[in-house]
């Protein structure tokens, strides 16, 4: 199982973080060990002193494929929630100041929530998606898929003309504005629309 992420899709966020809007997707990965099994705890990483929430929402690929055309990229996927992509924003600020990838700040054990997964369904798709982040029962993060720089079916596209999808890898596919910093003792909910989808506290 891989795990695809997409940087800067939504150019609130890219412009929050003082980046360029992307004219190309900007792609990178996380291992398998990333991910968060359900009923382990999260431990806030002992390198970091500055740990930002990024909630997504998360594809599910559903067919191996490579080279998709993105007119069948819908074919590829078929269930959605939401995540969170965790980033060690100090860390990837240093690296970022010298040029270097990424892995250190964002690909590390259990880096990545996965909510519950919900099928999609072509109607789910005919209008924008909302998404949101509660920290402390406070809203923190606010998403519309309609705000997306890039869309599904073209990020499923593009990756697959760079590695093979395989049944079960998962694209998170960029974070709306508003990522901000977590504490240990933060209780962490995902929305899709009104359906919690997980709840995560930060130990
Ligand atoms: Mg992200």
């Amino acid at each position: 199982m891989k795990i695809f992420c997409v940087g800067r899709n939504y150019a609130d966020h890219a412009k929050e973080l003082g980046n360029a809007v992307p004219e190309e997707p900007v792609i990178f990965m996380k291992p398998k060990s990333a991910l968060l099994q359900t009923h382990t705890p999260f431990y806030y990483p002992e390198f970091s002193n500055e740990l930002h929430y990024e909630l997504e929402l998360v594809l599910q690929i559903s067919k191996n494929g490579r080279y998709i055309p993105e007119k069948h990229a819908s074919k590829y996927y078929n269930q959605i929630t939401v995540g969170i992509d965790f980033t060690a924003r100090d860390v990837q600020a240093e690296l970022k100041k010298k040029g270097l990838p990424w892995e250190k700040a964002k690909a590390w054990d259990n880096s990545a929530i996965a909510g519950k997964w919900l099928p999609l369904t072509p109607e789910m798709l005919k209008n924008p998606i909302h998404f949101s982040l509660l920290n402390n029962k406070k809203t923190v993060q606010k998403g519309d898929s309609s705000d997306m720089i890039f869309s599904f079916d073209y990020l499923v596209s593009h990756i697959s003309n760079y590695f093979s999808l395989n049944i079960g890898d998962m694209v998170f596919t960029g974070t709306p504005a508003g990522v901000g910093e977590c504490v240990v003792g933060d209780v962490l909910e995902g929305f899709f629309e009104n359906e919690k989808m997980f709840e995560v506290e930060i130990k």
